[in-house]
């Protein structure tokens, strides 16, 4: 971010999220760059903790990781349909084998939703589609440290120990049988999926699936 950036977002309509070139349209994104996240493919991601399996609507790459990137750190809020729709046909992939779940998404910590602004992941859940599911948030984060320069290890021990589920919350689940979808934007080690997947999972729920936006 600079000050001819700002600038310019003051002044002018709002640039495609992702090339920055093209005027947006109301999605935050022109035409070319909402064509190509619609011609992306769901792929089964292969974190390094495999906790549990995760369908990605695509790889976290090109327009893709550009439009994610204005989202997260620009609270370009426009584009939680966007993702809400790839989040879809992530979830459409792992619905039959699952069926009756609810979409738990990974919260931000406190920290993260104030300098944002916003809870990005609710929000993009919160863009599926047609109510293909109930979304159930029920893990809560404590803060974290910075991951970056973190080893892998020190990095599932910080996430591990940065989230917990919400008692009264996922006792009413547990007792409902229905299992749980872990919802988040970008799986990269799995660390965070994986601790989420334990917490909910000490609690008494089945964890048997999780998507994400993009796969690192
Ligand atoms: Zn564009």
């Amino acid at each position: 971010m600079n000050l001819a950036e700002d600038a310019r977002d003051l002044f002018l309509p709002a640039a495609c999220a992702s090339c920055r070139s093209a005027p947006a349209a109301g999605s935050g994104l022109c035409p070319d760059c909402a064509a190509e996240l619609t011609a992306l493919r769901p792929l089964l991601a292969a974190p390094l903790h495999d906790a549990v399996p995760v369908v990605a609507a695509g790889p976290y790459e090109g327009t893709l990781a550009h439009a994610l990137n204005e989202y997260k750190e620009r609270a370009r809020r426009e584009l939680a349909p966007a993702f809400g729709a790839l989040l879809g046909r992530a979830l459409a992939v792992v619905a039959e084998e699952v069926p009756g779940a609810v979409l738990v998404p990974i919260p931000p910590t406190r920290a993260a939703l104030r300098a944002r602004g916003f809870d990005h992941v609710a929000a993009a859940c919160a863009g599926i589609p047609g109510n293909a599911a109930e979304i159930r948030p029920c893990l809560r984060a404590l803060p974290r440290p910075d991951s970056v320069g973190l080893t892998p290890r020190q990095r599932a021990l910080a996430a591990k120990r940065s989230l917990r589920a919400a008692p009264r919350r996922t006792a009413a689940l547990a007792a409902a049988g229905r299992p749980v979808v872990l919802v988040d934007d970008v799986v990269t080690t799995g660390a965070t999926l994986a601790a989420a997947a334990a917490a909910l999972r000490e609690a008494g729920l089945r964890v048997p699936a999780a998507i994400s936006v993009a796969a690192a």
